[in-house]
């Protein structure tokens, strides 16, 4: 999994450096699938379920599960971008946001927040502790800068499959959930929104979007519970 891991970084690394406006997000798919070529790792979002695509693109009000295509990037954007690689059996996945351009600071302060309650969401993976205080950690941190967190997309235990049981809110949901043991890898994946939480797919039947239009950012990674505290796979 460290290596599956450093492959979802390296996609990482390659789209945002390929981020400006006027490329096309089925070109940020492109960028992302030359890594997995060059790595020897297969996708595990091509053809899952019958998606189409090595990663998810979702610029703006999308929140997640957006299809790379002809959309074309343009300044002030923010664009989700969620990567997924297996190597040897063993699944990574990791999302972030960025910015096209300049953008507003609405728009960048949501990132940044989004990214901070990943971060407070993983200093609470320790053996020991009970797995939803995940969820409450995102939640306040979230809540705090007067954003909302998806309720209806969660992260997820992840090993030799992309999505593994138990699921991971990113709230609290009224329980403790299951206690934390040495070995546990989970995909921990804030959803917030400047709006309301509630979510609308699209007719693609991937597309999901916020309900009142507004801006959503995504941030994930794949961690392990370790003797040794948190660690993330899914960094360089
Ligand atoms: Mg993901
Ligand atoms: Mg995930």
């Amino acid at each position: 999994m460290r290596k599956a891991g450093k492959v979802v970084a390296e996609m990482h690394e390659a789209t945002r450096a390929a981020i400006r406006p006027g490329i096309t997000t089925l070109e940020l798919n492109e960028v992302a699938a030359e890594v997995l070529a060059k790595r020897g790792a297969r996708s595990n979002f091509l053809n899952y379920h019958g998606f189409p695509a090595v990663i998810c693109t979702s610029p703006n009000d999308m929140i997640v599960h957006g299809i790379p295509g002809t959309y074309k990037l343009k300044e002030g954007d923010i664009i989700s971008i969620d990567c997924g690689a297996i190597i040897e059996g063993y699944h990574g996945d990791a999302a972030y946001t960025a910015g096209v351009g300049q953008i507003s600071d609405v728009a960048q302060r949501l990132i940044d927040v989004t990214e901070r309650s990943l971060w407070a969401g993983i200093d609470q993976l320790v053996i020991g502790n009970r797995l939803h205080e995940v969820g409450r950690a995102v939640q306040n941190v979230a809540e705090a800068a007067g954003f909302s967190v998806v309720r209806e997309y969660v992260g997820h235990a992840i090993g030799t499959a992309m999505h593994e049981s138990p699921q991971v809110p990113n709230y609290w949901p009224g329980t403790p959930g299951p206690t934390l043991k040495e070995g546990m890898v989970f995909a921990i994946e804030p959803m917030v929104n400047v709006g309301s939480y509630d979510t609308y797919e699209l007719d693609d039947g991937w597309s999901v979007v916020t309900r009142d239009g507004q801006l959503s950012a995504h941030f994930e990674h794949t961690i392990a519970v370790t003797d040794n505290g948190p660690e993330v796979f899914t960094i360089s």
